[in-house]
């Protein structure tokens, strides 16, 4: 009989032998962008702490104030008794800050995903995804049952096409994109996917993971006629998804939409029900960050001015969001780049498939509010220098 040791060994070492192994690296983030890594303090291009409120002393304060109060652990799925009092309070800051009726928290964006997917859609429905949305998405429809299609990425034209000649042989149908796409940094045309889910029947389903807008707005094609903010909410087949783990420094997804979808997946959605709550301190991080962006509105929209920056002295296409590709191709290259970088105190890390398309290997650089213009400059420069 094979030992399983041996064949994961194997499996292992073609991983290496193709550049595609994954190693977790131990490494600690401190105030600003810096994380410590090899005893080494570099500067980080690659946390998702958008604004820096992970290290914001009223934050911290927060965290510690409610594992005081409450305890460290949830200690039951929140229907049994994992419900403490911070779980009202963080779903109606979130619906207020992103404008929608309700909010459903999640244990992480990752879950809220499954979740909601899982228990809005089944066999006899569809489920439309762009070609570059997120695993979780992809993992929700696959677990759901639900017959699965994709369009090109950001492609109206193609999803439209599907709606006409697959929409009738459904009961349901969820299309489902990000609102900043998560690796390419660019954004979906929010408005023109709504128009067609309104005309076909359908729902949308948009994970704004990198959104760091309060409003779940909806970029306008025409900014000088934009829709009417009432259709874009999420009172009508519009599902939000964001996550507390990136900009809100903390750990937890959330759903955003009406009183009737939040109540619905409290009581269908299977990762919310087989799953602890969460820690009060992890919500009561999300809650005080959430605060914090009401009262300094000014702070979300920093990360994207940095990105543009960087984008404009690099040479690139200007940034639509924080984040900004630069692809290098094969996954080799990417990680050589990556550890030249490295070596000049820049952390910047490789991303290459599953979770990029092969040739397609990048840089992923993610800017926040904390970065120095000084440290932007130079990373420009040597961007442009090693650059193949
Ligand atoms: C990070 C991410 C998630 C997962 O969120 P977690 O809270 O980390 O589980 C979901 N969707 C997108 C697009 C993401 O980038």
């Amino acid at each position: 009989m094979p030992v399983l040791d041996d064949i994961l060994a194997g499996r292992l070492q073609q991983l290496d032998a193709q550049a595609l192994r994954r190693v977790p690296r131990e490494g600690w983030r401190q105030a600003g962008a810096e994380i410590i890594r090899d005893g080494r303090r570099l500067v980080s291009f690659s946390c998702n702490d958008y604004l820096g409120l992970s290290h914001h002393p009223e934050v911290i304060a927060a965290a510690v104030e409610a594992t005081q109060t409450y305890g460290t652990g949830a200690g039951a799925s929140r229907l049994v008794t994992g419900e403490h009092p911070l779980y009202a309070a963080l779903e109606q800051a979130l619906a207020d800050w992103k404008g929608t009726e309700a909010a459903c928290i999640f244990g992480s964006g990752y879950l809220a995903n499954i979740g909601a997917i899982t228990a809005l859609m089944g066999k006899d429905d569809m489920i439309i995804a762009d070609r570059l949305a997120h695993a979780c998405m992809i993992d929700g429809a696959q677990l759901s049952g639900t017959i699965f299609k994709r369009f090109a990425h950001n492609d109206m034209a193609h999803l439209e096409k599907i709606l006409l000649s697959e929409r009738k042989h459904h009961t349901h149908c969820l299309i489902v994109t990000e609102s900043v796409f998560s690796m390419d940094g660019d954004r979906a045309p929010l408005e023109d996917i709504i128009a067609l889910a309104r005309t076909h029947e359908a729902w949308v389903l948009v994970d704004g993971a990198h959104e760091l807008s309060a409003r779940h707005s909806c970029e306008s094609r025409n900014p000088a006629q934009p829709s009417p903010d009432s259709s874009l909410r999420g009172n009508d087949g519009v599902i939000w998804i964001g996550t507390l783990s990136k900009a809100l420094g903390s750990y937890g997804g959330y759903v955003c939409g009406s009183r009737v979808l939040a109540d619905y997946l409290k009581t269908t959605a299977r990762s919310l029900i087989y799953t602890t709550g969460l820690p009060p301190a992890v919500i009561a991080v999300a809650l005080a960050s959430v605060k914090i962006l009401v009262k300094e509105p000014e702070r979300a929209a920093l990360p994207l001015k940095k990105a543009q920056l960087f984008t404009a002295l690099a040479g690139l296409q200007p940034a639509q969001s924080a984040i900004v590709p630069v692809i290098i191709g094969e996954a080799e290259a990417a990680l050589c780049m990556s550890q030249q970088l490295e070596a000049e105190g820049f952390l910047v890390s490789a991303i290459r498939p599953p979770t990029v398309p092969p040739g397609t290997s990048r840089l992923r650089l993610a800017f926040s509010a904390m970065h120095r213009d000084e440290d932007i400059e130079r990373l420009a420069a040597l961007v442009s220098r090693l650059q193949p």
